[in-house]
Formats: C-alpha cells, sequence, structure tokens
C-alpha cells in the first residue's frame, strides 16, 4: 500500500500506553482538516529503517469532536507494521492519511430500537468512537457492548466505558447502555466466559442482556476477527438478520480486520 505525499499528514505522538506486552493505545496531534464519521478508519504510516513506508487501516478510537486522535494496537510477533509502530515513542511521527473511511457507521441502518455492538480484541476500537459520540445515544433505546478478550488483562478501555454516562453530554442517556465483557481463555470477575458464537447459540448473551436478538428491534455492529464475524453472520441469518445494504437496509453491520 501506497501514498502520494498530498494524501496523508505528519502527526506527532502525543502519548504512548503500554496495557499488555501484545496491546498499546497510541494519542497523537490532530490534523486541523482531518474529518471522519465515529465507527470510520484510516491508513496510519510508519517509516522503516530503509525509508520505505508501511501503510496499515486503524479505526479510530476517538471520537469526531476530539482534539486529537486515538488509535488502540496489537502487536503482532514478526508483524511488519506493528513491530515498527509500537517502536514509536512520544515526540515521533506517525503518518495520517487525510481521508478516513469505512463503513461501519450508525447510517448503515435506517431504524431499530436495540444497538448490538459485538467485538474482539482491538474490534473494540470504532465501537469506542462510536459511543463516545452523541449520535447513538439518542437513535437507540438500549446499547450492548460485547467485548469478547482471550484473557481478562486485555480487556482495555473499561475505565472509558464505564465513565460515559457520567459525562456532561450523555447524562440524560443513562441506564442505556450495558458491558458485557467476554473472556475465553479463563474465568473472569463480571466477565462471561466462552466464544460469542456460543453464547449466541446458548442464550446466554441474551440471558444476561436481558434482551432477545430479533430481526425486529435488533442492529448488529461486528468488529475483529473474520473468523468471528462469518460465524456470528451465519447464526444471525438464522435468525433472519442479514447485513445491511445501501440497496437493501438490513440488521447486520460488519468490519474485518484481516
Ligand atoms: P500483518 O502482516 O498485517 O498481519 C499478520 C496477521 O496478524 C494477520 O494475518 C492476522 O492473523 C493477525 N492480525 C492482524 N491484525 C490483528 C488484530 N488487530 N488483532 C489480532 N490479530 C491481528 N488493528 C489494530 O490493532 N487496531 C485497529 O484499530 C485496526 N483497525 C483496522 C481496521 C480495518 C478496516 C482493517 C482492515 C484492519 C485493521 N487493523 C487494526 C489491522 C491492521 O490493519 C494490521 O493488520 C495490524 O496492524 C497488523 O499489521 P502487521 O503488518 O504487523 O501484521
Amino acid at each position: 500500500m501506497t501514498a502520494s505525499a498530498d494524501k496523508f499528514t505528519r502527526q506527532t505522538l502525543l502519548d504512548v500506553q503500554t496495557l499488555t506486552p501484545s496491546l498499546f493505545t497510541l494519542r497523537t496531534t490532530r490534523d486541523a482538516g482531518f474529518r471522519f464519521v465515529a465507527g470510520q478508519f484510516a491508513r496510519l504510516g510508519v517509516t522503516k529503517a530503509d525509508g520505505s513506508v508501511v501503510w496499515r487501516a486503524y479505526s479510530l478510537v476517538s471520537s469526531p469532536h476530539d482534539e486529537f486522535l486515538e488509535f488502540f494496537s496489537i502487536v503482532v510477533p514478526g508483524g511488519e507494521f506493528t513491530s515498527e509502530l509500537s517502536r514509536l515513542r512520544v515526540g515521533d511521527t506517525l503518518l495520517i492519511e487525510k481521508q478516513a473511511t469505512g463503513f461501519l457507521t450508525l447510517d448503515r441502518f435506517t431504524d431499530g430500537r436495540d444497538l448490538w455492538l459485538l467485538s474482539t480484541g482491538t474490534g473494540v476500537a470504532p465501537f469506542l468512537s462510536i459511543l463516545q459520540d452523541f449520535e447513538v445515544w439518542e437513535r437507540f433505546r438500549t446499547i450492548k457492548l460485547v467485548y469478547s478478550v482471550r484473557e481478562g488483562a486485555e480487556l482495555a478501555y473499561t475505565d472509558l466505558v464505564a465513565g460515559l454516562e457520567q459525562r456532561e453530554y450523555l447524562q440524560e442517556y443513562a441506564g442505556k447502555l450495558q458491558f458485557i465483557p467476554v473472556v475465553t481463555r479463563e474465568d473472569y470477575p463480571g466477565a462471561l466466559r466462552g466464544r460469542i458464537t456460543q453464547l449466541i447459540e446458548d442464550g446466554r448473551l441474551e440471558q444476561v442482556a436481558g434482551l432477545e436478538l430479533s430481526p425486529e428491534h435488533s442492529r448488529v455492529m461486528i468488529c475483529g476477527n473474520p473468523q468471528m464475524i462469518d460465524d456470528t453472520r451465519q447464526l444471525l441469518k438464522t435468525r433472519d438478520m442479514r447485513l445491511s445494504l445501501s440497496r437493501k437496509p438490513g440488521q447486520v453491520a460488519v468490519e474485518n480486520y484481516w
């Protein structure tokens, strides 16, 4: 993937937080002209020692009204991009394409009452942006954020999620959001154990949510591991829930990370 010089800006790292040996967050400056819709991604570029630039897609964690940009990244062992990205420190430069893009946005749905946000790993990122924006709270009666990781220590941004309904601009919507952490490889306090697909199949997810997944009321966004996305889509299909397309509105929107 390449980008010509007029297609990106150079931004400065303001903060880097290591969460686990394989997960970290990055905060950068934001170009005054950079616009995006909550749920979209931008291509980030890092310059390698030989001077070449590697580009990868990254969802924005921060909200469209923040003055900075924030990203949440995995470190893939030997990964061409993340090996370089994880070396960056405060003050270093990150290239960011000017044009954000992506369709994991609320305008994919024309209606719906309950929004389910299903994520694995760093796939929670676009949902954090969506939840920090005003629109989702206004449009949906209930919001279920389902965040699946392998081990409890990988649950990132829990303070951000816990603090959403205390934000002044969201206070009137308090009680709409339920956070449902899922941990697959260990028992973890407050989290469900099992894969998202298992939890849908055996009814535990709906039981904990106190809500049915139904084509009439539910709208489902799914992000992260492509296998989880495929399997979940198949399951939802058996309940008459299908991908939402511009020519044919449906109940499901997805973003595969690889
Ligand atoms: P690659 O050679 O690109 O990937 C090697 C392998 O690592 C992949 O085949 C896959 O098995 C695994 N892998 C890649 N990404 C992930 C991941 N996120 N979690 C677990 N396993 C992974 N990554 C993020 O960390 N945060 C994001 O917000 C993010 N947003 C994305 C948005 C879109 C639209 C897409 C298409 C991808 C996104 N990714 C995100 C993935 C990202 O673009 C890169 O794949 C990732 O940075 C790894 O790059 P790499 O060169 O180190 O390894």
